[in-house]
């Protein structure tokens, strides 16, 4: 399901492990990203790629910043910043251990170093799925055939789908400042809070407990408003036999956690919302075990489907049953229909079927999980019981 991402929050961050609260995580191989899409750059059909999306950028060298051209050819790599990042760019690039040489330049005048950095490279790679007309035309113009500039997809965001033990220990974190988050504000569900405070209270769990921001924005909606899977906080106030869809999550060092869970206070309103609540929790769980190195998105998903059609409830699961997450909120591999994206042991993934009955209400349950070669190993811990 898609998700308003929050605007990146790296302040504070750092890439050594040293989060502002909680003990030192586990150091990234940074240094080994690299190596191995030097490795890749002939299957992909170039001897170079020029990586312009910032977050792959970050995953390759470090660097944080809002602006940069990374040149990665067979036997070095070449990060372009401007001024603003000198310090930046080389404290990053530093502390990740990151072989990359770093040019600070002008945005023109970066076109200039990369023409003369790239020439005679043969083939350049673009980020089809990343780079903007305008962009295209100005490489185009500048570069003039040498290199020929070819097209090439998900080259980073393949390495990305398999997390090493650092991504891991962050994610894990993340997830864990959820859990004590929701177990924290539980309790207010009782004093009917508007969907708008509650939102506001595990934010403020979250950060104070140490994280570096928010996942993406939190959804929490409440009664007919959980019958919208995107649903904004809104000022409606919870009432008891509501079904309240919370999903949020914590970010990390960068790494994102993703969950959902629905509250209710007592018993659901009607005997059809127990229901629908009873049959996502059937095929949340269905997932989960189907989960393994090997499967393919797309089996995942037609698990969780088939669970909730011989439960009457086909046309009201309205997305995908997954996603990756990471650094960012929404990668690879994707758990949707028909999805051939194959699920690697050490990706990291969720599970989050729903139903939604149009201004009735709804249900979401969804964990962020490891996928190990025997199954998923969950990093959201939080009970399902919708009871509080
Ligand atoms: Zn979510
Ligand atoms: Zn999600």
């Amino acid at each position: 399901m898609a998700h308003n991402r929050t605007a990146p929050n790296h302040a504070g961050q750092d890439h050594a492990g040293q989060n502002r609260t909680g003990p030192a995580l586990e150091a990234m191989d940074v240094s080994g990203r690299l190596s191995r899409l030097q490795a890749r750059l002939s299957e992909l059909g170039c001897s170079g790629l020029l990586v312009t999306k910032l977050v792959n950028i970050e995953y390759l060298t470090g660097f944080t910043g809002s602006a940069g051209l990374l040149l990665v050819a067979s036997d070095e790599a070449l990060l372009l910043t401007d001024g603003r990042y000198r310090d930046q760019s080389a404290t990053e690039v530093a502390k990740a251990r990151s072989p990359v040489r770093i040019e600070i330049a002008r945005a023109v005048a970066q076109l200039d170093v990369l023409d003369a950095a790239a020439r005679g490279l043969g083939k350049l790679g673009l980020e089809a799925d990343a780079v903007t007309w305008g962009a295209m035309r100005r490489l185009s113009a500048k570069l003039s055939g040498n290199p020929e500039l070819v097209p090439v997809r998900h080259a980073v965001e393949a390495l990305r789908a398999v997390k090493d033990p650092g991504e891991l220990a962050r994610i894990e974190r993340a997830a864990d400042l959820a859990d004590v988050a929701l177990a924290q504000v539980k309790e207010l569900l009782a004093t009917s809070p508007t969907e708008r405070e509650l939102a506001l209270a595990l934010e403020v769990e979250m950060r104070g407990r140490g994280a570096d921001g928010i996942s993406f924005e939190t959804i929490v909606a409440s009664g007919p408003n959980s019958a919208l899977p995107h649903g904004r906080p809104t000022e409606r106030r919870i009432e008891p036999g509501d079904l309240v869809v919370v999903d949020f999550g914590a970010e990390v060092g960068g790494y994102r956690s993703d969950m959902t869970r629905t509250l209710c206070v007592g018993e659901p309103a009607t005997e059809e919302l127990r229901n629908v609540l009873e049959a996502v929790l059937g095929a949340q769980r269905a997932g989960v075990r189907a989960l393994r190195a090997g499967v393919s998105g797309g089996e995942v998903d037609a698990v969780c489907r088939s669970f909730l059609e011989q439960a009457g409830l086909a046309d009201a699961f309205t997305h995908g049953t997954g996603h990756g997450v990471g650094l960012e909120i929404h990668e690879a591999p994707s758990l949707g229909a028909g999805s051939a994206d194959i699920l690697e042991e050490g990706s990291v993934v969720t599970v989050e079927p729903g139903a939604y009955l149009m201004s009735r209400g709804g249900a979401r349950i969804e964990d962020t999980l490891v996928v190990t070669a025997a199954g998923a190993r969950p990093l959201t811990k939080s009970t399902k019981d919708s009871t509080c």
